[in-house]
């Protein structure tokens, strides 16, 4: 019980509702959580808005705050398999996946503890000597962060960070379904000294929980990972008190592939690109864009692979994916490659659910091809979010960029070829906040991560990820006032 933290206390939901959290690998009680309300929501921000002010945190130094980050990671690595079984249980995902994510949350704790004291502004040279002028960077204020249930913690790391490395309050509201990691990040933030109303969390809905949160006039910046229409009306909601906004609104993204790549990596690759946990990342390769001479024995040999994957619960060692997150994306998903196959695509495998009755609790469906495809379909403009590859042709480098660019996304991509000069062309001409070249899926703390176009706006990661929580401000010091007499009378 009391599952909200608010002002350094763990606290009920003050209006009582509390939700179930079940696993979607089998449907099992996993446990009870609180639901808050707009009341609760605004206490949050209240205290969050408190603790800014009083300044204890958001005056400190940046070395201390990088100090902090750093024990936090250090906690992330005592608890590494507690956390990572709280992440499968809720999302349904492989153990080995979630140990793999808490290594990467450490990774981002790290990184952000170690930029926090970086950048400490600058001098500025006004061409006169009677005045001291600078640029120092200062935290923006209360944060409300809104995180997703694919990549919960991590994501949800991708914004505590460097929001804490920069000197802010938050209110952090996880998906409903999945808030089992963000609990616990809260207590390890606790243990390693985040004052009371610094870090404060909120569980709910989005409607009830999170968009109080967004309209809230003392709250100074929104941080939303999540799907486009969600997006869409956060940032005409925060609008209505201008605050700051970034959004991380997933993508459609093309992995290309050039008949003289390396064809075994391109097509183990062009597999993990797509159905690496069921499809539900929001860089995934669901556009397979191949070059029309390859492309019958390049989609033949990936089909009969995505017929072999094996599916199954996150403690099940056999299992390579497991299910989708809810039967409600899982409907979702089945709509949409309905959709697909109305429009003229070619079913090539998959499209269903599993027939073992060993995974008939859970929302598993099978990983799926469909061939044939082109931009103008629903099936390719728009984002599955689940184990479905679109297959689409292309003929040439020009062709292959503007088929690739022909989309309102612009998360990520990919290009496969052994000729390096077309790599960094076609890497250049995509527009993309991402591209690979003879990779795909990699990323580290160290780079940006954000969209072009309808992917998002903003940046998290790198530095740009720290600026996100950062006001600039120029003082101007004039060390010799006398009066200026521009006003003779
Ligand atoms: P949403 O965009 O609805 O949810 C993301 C987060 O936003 C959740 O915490 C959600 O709360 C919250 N939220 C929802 N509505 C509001 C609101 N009005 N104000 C404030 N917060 C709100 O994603 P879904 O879970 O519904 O997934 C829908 C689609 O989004 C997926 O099918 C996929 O295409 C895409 N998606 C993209 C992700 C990415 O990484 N870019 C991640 C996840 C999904 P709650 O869910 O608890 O109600």
């Amino acid at each position: 019980m009391a599952e909200l933290f608010i002002g350094g206390t763990w606290t009920s939901a003050r209006e009582g509702g509390r939700r179930e959290i079940r696993c979607p690998a089998d449907g099992s009680l996993v446990a009870e959580v609180d639901e808050a309300t707009a009341v609760d929501a605004s206490a949050a921000v209240e205290a969050a808005r408190s603790a800014f002010d009083a300044g204890e945190w958001s005056g400190s130094s940046s070395l201390d705050r990088g100090r902090l980050l750093h024990r936090v990671a250090d906690l992330l690595e005592r608890d590494k398999a507690d956390v990572a079984r709280l992440e499968s249980l809720d999302t349904g995902k492989r153990f080995v996946e979630s140990e793999y994510d808490v290594d990467d949350v450490v990774g981002v704790f790290r990184h952000y503890g170690n930029v926090a004291a970086e950048d400490p502004g600058r001098l500025v040279d006004t061409g006169r000597t009677d005045v001291v002028s600078r640029i120092v960077h200062e935290p923006v204020g209360v944060c409300t962060l809104i995180t997703p249930w694919n990549y919960p913690l991590l994501q949800t790391s991708w914004k505590v960070a460097p929001a804490l490395a920069a000197g802010n309050s938050f209110v952090l509201k996880p998906s409903e379904l999945t808030p089992a990691t963000a609990i616990h990040l809260m207590k390890l933030l606790d243990e390693a000294g985040v004052p009371p109303g610094v870090a404060n969390l909120v569980l709910g809905s989005g409607a009830e929980a999170g968009a109080p949160l967004v309209e809230d006039p003392r709250v100074d910046l929104v941080s939303f990972t999540g799907g486009l229409p969600t997006g869409k009306r956060i940032m005409a909601a925060a609008s209505e008190t201008v605050k700051k906004v970034s959004l991380e609104l997933g993508g459609k993204n093309p992995n290309i592939v050039f008949a003289d790549a390396d064809l075994e990596t391109a097509l183990d690759f062009a597999l993990t690109a797509v159905f690496l946990h069921s499809g539900q990342v929001c860089s995934a390769g669901a556009r397979l864009l191949v070059e029309e001479s390859i492309r019958d024995e390049f989609v033949d040999e990936l089909v009969e692979r995505a017929q072999r994957i094996r599916l199954g619960g996150p403690f099940d060692e056999k299992a390579e994916s497991g299910p989708l997150i809810s039967a409600g994306h899982r409907e979702k998903v089945e709509a949409y490659v309905a959709a697909g196959l109305a429009e003229g695509a070619e079913l090539r495998c998959g499209g269903r659910r599993p027939e073992d009755p060993a995974l008939a609790d859970g929302f598993y469906y099978l990983p799926t091809v469909l061939d044939r495809c082109t931009t103008g379909m629903s099936v390719v403009a728009d984002e599955s979010f689940g184990p479905v590859l679109t297959v689409e042709t292309f003929t040439g480098e020009d062709d292959a960029v503007r088929t690739a660019n022909d989309s309102i996304y612009g998360l990520a991509g990919a290009v496969w070829t052994k000729d390096g000069g077309r790599a960094e062309r076609v890497a250049s001409a995509l527009r993309m906040g991402t591209v690979w070249i003879n990779d795909y899926h990699p990323y580290v703390p160290q780079a940006e991560w954000g969209g072009y176009k309808q992917s998002g706006t903003g940046r998290e990661l790198g530095r740009a990820g720290l600026e996100e929580y950062r006001e600039t401000k120029h003082i101007w010091h004039n060390v010799k006032p006398a009066p200026q007499r521009w006003f003779k009378g």
